[in-house]
């Protein structure tokens, strides 16, 4: 890595989000690094990495002392949808509606 991050503000301007670790059980959430960073500033809280661990808690030992933010990158953007046909459509409508109608009919008797 070329340049190391020094706060969440850092993290947020390239896009990337934030990552915590937790060293005590090697457990890692991600969260929206530029909505962080406004919870953090309208908390008057800073915003430097090494202050801002310590406002994080593992979920699951409940310890903030072995905290490690990391910036993550994004999840991949989701595929195009490619465009169906009028046919295709109409085929998925059919199959759609048969397999309700299966799924109906398979239902037991009370
Ligand atoms: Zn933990």
């Amino acid at each position: 890595m070329a340049r190391r991050f020094e706060t969440i503000e850092d993290i947020a301007w390239r896009g990337l989000r934030l990552r915590l670790w937790c060293y005590g059980c090697a457990r890692a959430s991600e969260m929206d690094a530029g909505e962080m960073l406004q919870s953090f500033v309208a908390k008057g809280w800073p915003i430097d990495l090494l202050s801002a661990r310590g406002r994080f808690r593992c979920r699951s030992c409940r310890s903030s002392a072995d905290v490690l933010i990391l910036p993550a990158s994004p999840p991949p953007p989701a595929p195009p949808v490619p465009e169906r046909t009028w046919a295709q459509e109409v085929e998925a409508f059919f199959h759609g509606s048969r397999k309700k109608r299966r799924l109906v009919e398979r239902q037991p008797p009370r």
